[in-house]
């Protein structure tokens, strides 16, 4: 048996004609940049997101960036990000010529340690960005209290949990800005580049949408030194559609984690994936530990299950932040995920057989 780490067959098998037919209308109306089917989009996302506005830009890199542009981050100020992210967390401060600082995840959640926190702000710490890595949400209830206590922006990297909620509330509708990514291997993904920014603060909304269209409100007046970040009708009408199929889609993430979790628990030596209290996980990722995870991976390469690494290197010991100083140990907690993960094949579509496959493939290995 062969296992790919992600397969689109199962998810565009359901909705091929819709997203045909989408890209048709596209086609039809002759109006590619700027209007009705993103309009429609925005909605529909804020409407799911349980926010009064969503913005669609063109990758989640941008939502990110825009965001930190649109709460006046500059120069000089300090960013709280995991130590632990994908490394568009960081490059996104960076590119507001901000500065990342990192603080370590909890070893058990993989998101940040809301107690080691407090010891890394500065009376230049403007915001915090929490990261719900993985599918799993950041205890926002005690983040939001920080933020409140210091005077902090929040905002959020929802990158990877497409509803999923913290104490009954969906991730991306707490902080001031929020930040999301519909690259095609996130759980709600695009046909190519995507991602939005949500948020309740029709001000800060408003300067979204001038930011992320060259600073301009009116065609060819220009109130801000903007950019050209917009989320093309194309991909907006395809999301629209895709829309309408990602509870379903989540549930069957859910259901093979369960199994996963169920068939797995008994293996001494791998580490599985927890749920903290209040929250509800989505399962971008499934994420495994052991000591022996290069040899795990191998062996189960040799079988045709193809896992993945998220993420080999964190972003301190990449050569892009060499500027730091960082060295190995400075974030021992990031590292030490770094050295043991893996990620074991989770999509819609995964069958009961495969999915048996991958377990018996684990379970040969640790025998
Ligand atoms: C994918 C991802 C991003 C960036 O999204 P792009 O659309 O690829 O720019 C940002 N943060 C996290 C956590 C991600 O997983």
């Amino acid at each position: 048996m062969k296992i790919p780490y992600l397969s689109f067959n199962y998810q565009h098998s359901l909705m091929k004609s819709e997203l045909k037919d989408a890209c048709d209308s596209i086609i039809e109306s002759g109006w590619f940049i700027m209007g009705e089917a993103l309009k429609k989009f925005e909605q529909e996302y804020a409407q799911l997101s349980n926010t009064s506005d969503a913005v669609g830009v063109a990758n989640g890199l941008d939502a990110l960036i825009i965001s930190l542009k649109t709460l006046g981050i500059k120069e000089g100020d300090e960013i709280i990000v995991p130590s632990n992210t994908y490394i568009a967390s960081w490059l996104a401060v960076s590119a507001v010529g901000a500065i990342p600082i990192p603080v370590e995840p909890n070893i058990k959640t993989y998101n940040l340690d809301v107690d080691r926190i407090e010891e890394k702000i500065s009376s230049r710490t403007k915001a915090i960005m929490p990261v719900h890595l993985y599918g799993l949400p950041c205890e926002m209830d005690r983040i939001m209290e920080i933020a409140k206590k210091h005077n902090l922006f929040v905002v959020e990297d929802n990158a990877q949990a497409h509803l999923a909620t913290y104490n009954g509330k969906i991730t991306g509708s707490f902080g001031n800005l929020n930040a999301t990514s519909f690259y095609p291997g996130k759980n709600l993904g695009a046909l190519g580049d995507a991602g939005a920014i949500t948020g309740n603060d029709t001000e800060l909304i408003e300067k979204v949408r001038i930011l992320r269209n060259y600073g301009s409100e009116k065609k060819y007046y220009n109130m801000v030194k903007g950019v050209n970040s917009r989320l093309d009708e194309m991909q907006a009408a395809i999301l629209s559609v895709k829309l309408n199929y990602i509870a379903q889609l989540t549930n069957e993430r859910k259901v093979i984690a369960r199994k996963y979790d169920k068939e797995l628990s008994d293996i001494e030596g791998l580490t599985l994936p927890i749920i903290n209290d209040g929250a509800t996980h989505v399962y971008h990722i499934y994420l495994v530990r052991t000591p022996k995870r290069d040899e795990l991976m191998k062996h189960l390469i040799n079988l045709g299950v193809y896992p993945f690494i998220h993420y080999p290197l964190p972003p301190h010991l990449q050569e892009a932040y060499a500027e730091f100083g960082y060295k190995k140990g400075d974030f021992p907690i990031a590292e030490e995920i770094a050295d043991t993960c893996l990620s074991i094949p989770l999509y819609p579509g995964l069958t009961d057989a495969e999915t048996t496959y991958v377990v018996e493939s684990i379970k040969s290995f640790f025998e």
